[in-house]
Order: structure tokens, then sequence, then C-alpha cells
């Protein structure tokens, strides 16, 4: 499409997604902004300087708040509590408080509970959450600070000038599939300003195009993810009568594959029931939808689920990588909080309260930064000084190897992690390196010494009332895009995918989406080639990070696209 005239804007703070961490961000700088002119007004305020018209603006691309939020949950209340103190008395949606916390490693047919967990890693006392639900409810908190959060606006690029950050361009709409603007063509908005805050969520198609356009990963870890499948059951009454947290490590996953299962009591009748998978598996057909099924046809997990109902569906990846795959967080005129920056807690399975701490910390960098109207690196460094500081440092650092130590399978990551348990975190050395999740995937031939193996071999037969297929699955996710539309899934190179990964790998990527997007279709000259139901896609991010040749990319789609999560 030919170059179109565009409507600029500017705004003093952009932050670019509306989940726990730019929302805090939010809350936070309208909060010290309003204080500082109160105190202002009454002489008490150190600096004169007037904040009151300071412009602070979210985009969001949902289609409204909390529509693309999905986590377990269970959450530490640290963040929260120390954001809004009586977050209680405010309404805060909260689930079921944990009373009974239990990990099981699963066999094929039993299970048997571990002895002991490690004190960090208990949930007594926290609540189960729906990510969804509450991050809904911190949107409405947002606006009631009179903050702007402009819904089904995706962030398409980011904008620079002489080197700096200036801004972000959001996405087109009304284009049609070749790339050709239609009667309803909506040209996007170059939004700048003095700070953009990135706060996309994991893996934000914007922060990874500014984290390899600024090198801020030069010398980290690479991120490393898992791909967590979701669903919420209604359940008879009576089956839980206090709030119950299961993990489970082992079936179905052998024992090189990293990953488990959980369920949570949202409240007496309704189970949160989810499996991740790292993305550093080895096994090319490793299917992460395929893995959660088998996961509810474990007789224990059955039991759990008997006499219910699936009622919802979703999939999204978790940055597990931890502390040394933090890329470098600020820089001129801009930050990267949240899950964007790999603020999460892989030992724990945590991120939210660590989220709503980096969105405190920011705001409290870009308030300092407004009173001296000074944006440099040198000013906004202070959000790393605060975090360096901060008990979210302390947190992260003391399991900085956690997720590393499992790079070679179950058993010598549990070695790692007692290790690392009596070292303070340090385990065998100060820092594990690890590679790319997808560098670890084998070709067909070394995985399974031989040239093809039936996918179909390793897949489970779906009932309808138990397990369903992916597709089946999807309609429980609410997912809607325009259809008219370029695909958001970019392929660089179509010929590498249908030959050489069909050779190589078999492709995967018809097996790591949960969503069915991927599908090799017999043409009719009996060959196979890739088809892209992109209006399919749950916005989970795998296929960006898992595919063997890097080759496919995640953009956003015209705005209010996605899944439409509630309960999630
Ligand atoms: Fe996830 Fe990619 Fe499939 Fe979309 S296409 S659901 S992002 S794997």
């Amino acid at each position: 499409m030919e170059e179109v005239e565009r409507e600029e804007f500017e705004v003093d703070v952009l932050i670019v997604g509306a989940g726990p961490a730019g929302l805090a961000c939010a809350y936070k700088l309208k909060e010290l902004i309003d204080q500082h002119e109160e105190k202002r007004a009454s002489g008490e305020s150190e600096s004169d300087k007037d904040l009151s018209e300071t412009m602070i603006l979210m985009i969001e691309k949902a289609s409204h708040v909390g529509a693309h939020s999905l986590s377990g949950a269970v959450m530490d209340p640290k963040g929260i509590a120390e954001l809004i103190p009586d977050y209680k008395d405010k309404g805060a949606p909260l689930g079921m408080e944990v009373e009974d916390d239990t990990l099981y490693f699963l066999t094929q047919s039993s299970r048997f509970a571990t002895p002991w967990l490690p004190s960090d890693m208990h949930n007594h006392g926290y609540n189960v959450i729906s990510l969804n639900q509450f991050t809904a409810w911190l949107g409405e908190l947002v606006e009631a600070k009179e903050i702007d959060i402009l819904t089904a606006a995706g962030g398409r690029q980011m904008l620079y000038e002489d080197g700096r950050t200036i801004g972000v361009r959001t996405d087109d709409k009304g284009v049609d599939k070749e790339g050709n603007p239609k009667s309803n063509f909506e040209a996007g908005t170059d939004i700048k300003a003095n700070v953009t805050v990135l706060a996309e969520g994991v893996r934000g198609s914007l922060t990874k195009a500014h984290i390899n356009e600024l090198e801020l990963d030069k010398g980290k870890n690479p991120q490393s993810y898992v791909t967590g499948v979701k669903e919420i059951w209604e359940v008879p009454e009576g089956r839980f009568t206090k709030g119950t947290v299961i993990h489970t490590l082992g079936y179905p996953l052998d024992s090189r594959t990293f990953g488990g299962g959980f369920i949570y009591t949202l409240d007496p009748t309704t189970l949160l029931v989810g499996h991740v998978v790292g993305l550093n598996y080895r096994n090319p057909l490793t299917d992460p939808h395929n893995l959660f099924s088998k996961f509810k046809t474990h007789p224990y997990i059955k039991s759990l689920l008997e006499g219910g109902k699936m009622t919802r569906y979703g999939a999204k990846v978790i940055p597990e990588g931890g502390y040394w795959s933090m890329p470098k967080t600020y820089g001129d005129n801009f930050l990267i909080i949240g899950d964007s920056a790999g603020f999460l807690n892989s030992q724990r399975l945590k991120g939210i309260h660590l989220a709503i701490k980096s969105g405190i910390m920011a705001a409290e960098t870009i308030f300092e930064s407004l009173l001296a109207d000074d944006f440099s690196e040198t000013r906004l460094k202070g959000f790393d000084d605060r975090f360096r500081n901060s008990w979210a440092q302390k947190e992260l650092y003391k399991v900085r190897n956690f997720h590393q130590g499992y790079d070679n399978g179950l058993f010598s990551g549990m070695f790692h992690t007692g290790l690392q348990m009596i070292t303070g975190g340090k385990g065998t050395k100060e820092k594990y390196v690890i590679e790319e999740d997808h560098k670890h995937m084998k070709k067909i031939k070394e995985y399974f010494g031989k040239d093809e193996v039936d996918p179909m071999s390793q897949r489970i037969k779906h009932d309808g009332k138990l397990t369903w297929n992916k597709l089946d699955n999807v309609y429980y996710s609410g997912t809607k895009h325009e259809e008219d539309q370029p695909s958001h899934l970019v392929v660089k190179d179509l010929d590498i995918c249908n030959n050489r990964c069909t050779e190589e790998y078999g492709n995967p990527c018809q097996h790591f989406c949960p969503a069915h997007v991927y599908e090799m279709e017999e043409t009719e000259d009996g060959r196979k080639e890739l088809k892209i139901n992109a209006s399919n896609c749950v916005h989970c991010k795998t296929c960006d990070i898992a595919d063997p040749y890097g080759i496919i990319t995640w953009v956003v789609p015209e705005g209010g696209g996605g899944p439409n999560y509630s309960d999630m």
C-alpha cells in the first residue's frame, strides 16, 4: 500500500498494553501527579513544576480491557497491596483463598504427592484469580482517574528519530487481504510521546522489534518460554469445599520436556485447569494442546472433572527465562515493563505481582522525569536502579538459574534446583547460559531415527466430553478476526515451509499451534502446502518462538481482533 497521510498527536506518556504492568504504571503515575498537584496547591511541594496538564494515554489491542488477558492464576498480593493498599475494599475480584496446596508427580495411572515443598512455593493464603476479571477491574480504576485507554488499537511499529524512541504507530484499519485499502480504510495514527512504556505482555511484537533494533538483549540469555493451554470447568457442587491448588509434574511429559499441569479452584464449582510445556523441547511433533488433552485423561485429573462441563478455552506463552533473560529495560525515551521485560518468577509460576511492581517502579521513574523535564537514558535508568534495590530483584535473583537448570530434563533439573536452594540460587555457577528455545528442536530423523513418523500416532482421540480437537476448543475462546485483512502471521519464506521444513522437521507449526492455525493442505499435484487460518489465532505467540527456522513473525492484526476471554 502506498504511503498514506496519518494523523499525529502528542502525549507525555504513552503506555502500550493494558495488562497488569501497564495499568499499574498508569494508576501510580496519575496518583503521584495528583498528590504533587495537591501539595503544590497547598505550597508543600518541593517542586513548583506544573504537571496538571500531563497527558497519559494507554493503547490496547483487545476490544476491551482484559479480553486478551489469560493466566493461571494464583496471585501473590504483594504487588497489588503496594499499588492499592485497600484493594479488597475497592472490590478486587478475588477467587477462593488457598488452603490446600499439593504437588503431585504423575505416572500414567498413579500419582505421588511430594512430601515437601520449599516455602517460596507455598500458596497458602493467596487468592486464586481470573486475570481477565482482575485486569478489567484495574482498568476501571485507571479510567476513573481520567486516563484514556484506547482499545482496539494495536501498536504496528515503533517510531524513531535520530536514534531516539519517539512513539508508536497504531495499526491501519480497513485493509484487505492483498493489502489494499477498503471503503472503511482508516490509517493508523502516529502517537508521539516523551516516554513510551512497552507493557505489551509476553513476546510483544513491538517489544521484540525494539529489542532487536537497539540490541537490548546483548550479553543476556535469550528469553525462554513455555506454552500454557487452559480451560475453565464447571464441576458439581461439593467436590471442592476449600481453596485448592494442585500442581503436577510427570505424565504426559517425557523426562526431557519441561512443564507440568495445574488445577485451581476459582470458586467451589469453577476449576481453572491447565498444562504448560517448555518450548525448548526436542521432539518436533510436540503438541501442547495434545499434551493438555492427555493430562486431562489421567485417572486422577479425570476424576476431578467428572460430571463437569468445559466452558472456556485459551492459550498463551509465559516468559520463564528469569533474571538473566531480562533485556535492558530503559533507554532514551522508553521503558520496558511486565512480561515484556520478563518480570516473572518461574519457580513460583507467578508474575502478576512482579508485573505490578514493575509498573509502580516505572511510574516513579517517569514522575521524576516529568519533574526534571528529562527523558534521557540517564534519567530513565532510575527504573533499573529502583529494580536493583527492590524486593522484585531479590526474588528474581534468588531463582536466577531455576529454569535453565531444567535444560537437560526433569531429573537433572531437580538436582540443580536442590543445589540452587542451598547456594542462594547459584547452583554450579553464577549464570547458567542457555540457547534460544527453538534451537533445541531435533529433526525428525535425528529424534526418531527414521525419515517419517505418523504424527497421529502421538495424538489422542477426542471424545467431545473430556477432550476436544483444537478447532472445537478455539470456539470456547471467543476468537474473532476480520477475515478480509492481511495475515498477521508473516512467514518470510513459504518455500522453506513447503519443502525443507516438511522434510527436516515434519512442519512442527501444525503441532505446536494450539488453535489449528497452521495446516499442511494437499495440492492437486499431491504436494503439501502450508495454509494459514489466521482468524483462529488466540495470540499465544508460540509460533513466533518455536518455529525452528525463525521465519514466522507475529504482528498485530486489525485492532480488536483476537480472543474474547472472560474468566480466564
Ligand atoms: Fe499461537 Fe501462533 Fe497459533 Fe496464533 S498462530 S494461536 S500465535 S501459535
